[in-house]
Order: C-alpha cells, then structure tokens, then sequence
C-alpha cells in the first residue's frame, strides 16, 4: 500500500506557468506510479507539465520558500565564503550550512537548479559543493584534534 502523496506539498516547477511555484494551489494532480521505487509522477493541470515527486522533495520541512534557499546558496561564489554569504542574505551563517546539508544530499537535483535556473556555470556550482566539502574536512580535523594550515 502507497501512502497518500500531500498535494499541497507540491509545486508547478514549470516557469513558464501562471501557477508556478504556487503552493496549494489545487493545480498539481497525481498522474501515476513510476519505476522501481515507485515514484509518484505529478502533474500541474494549468500547464500540463509533469514531474516526479522527487524534485523539490529538499525543500520539504523547511520553512523558506525554495527560491530563497537557492538564491542564498548561489550566491556563495560571488561572495566567496559562507559568511559573507549570511552577510548579504541576512540569514544565520549556522541556517545556511543546514540548507548546504540538505542541498548536498540531493546535489544532482540542485545542480541542475543552479544550472537552469539561475545560469551558473558548472564550475561556480562546483565552488558550492567545495563548501560542503571543506566545511566536512574542518570538522574531521577538528575532532582529530590536528590543524592544519
Ligand atoms: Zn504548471
């Protein structure tokens, strides 16, 4: 047995459509069960476009709407560090680092956010991800009790 998917959890992702990125709208519908795992493919019933209900799933239990967290987030290699970043956003330096997490943990999905919806390049998404990645090794050194410089 599936449980119920919660419609108002999701959004058109189509830009082009009127209702894009509306929330409980009633434009998205259940279309059917795909794949392996089972994976609901919604279907936003304004533009017709379909998607699975795995994209934008990162965003689910956050309180910012998804835009801002990606425009937070795409702004770190402009401004070159995480603080900075908080600085110009104003948001927490400590909120960023958690959108960071769960941004990493659905990097495919998000690179291709950056990608296509905000113009990066592939290699200032990279610059991204490195964040995550020296924010990882800066705490392994730390609970190793080394430093290095
Ligand atoms: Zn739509």
């Amino acid at each position: 047995m599936q449980s119920e998917i919660d419609l108002s959890k999701f959004w058109c992702l189509n830009e082009d459509c009127p209702d894009y990125g509306k929330r409980e709208n009633r434009n998205i519908v259940f279309k059917e069960w795909y794949g392996k795992n089972n994976r609901a493919l919604l279907q936003c019933k304004t533009c017709k476009h379909c998607f699975s209900e795995t994209r934008g799933t990162m965003f689910f239990g956050l309180n910012t709407p998804r835009e801002e967290v990606l425009r937070t987030l795409a702004m770190i290699p402009a401004k070159g560090s995480i603080r900075e970043t908080a600085r110009a956003a104003r948001h927490d330096k400590n909120t960023i680092c958690r959108w960071l997490d769960i941004a990493g943990a659905h990097s495919k999905e998000v690179t291709d956010y950056f990608l296509q919806d905000f113009n990066l390049t592939k290699m200032q998404v990279d610059k991204i991800w490195s964040y995550m990645k020296k924010r990882d090794k800066n705490s392994t050194n730390r609970s190793s009790g080394r430093k290095i410089v």
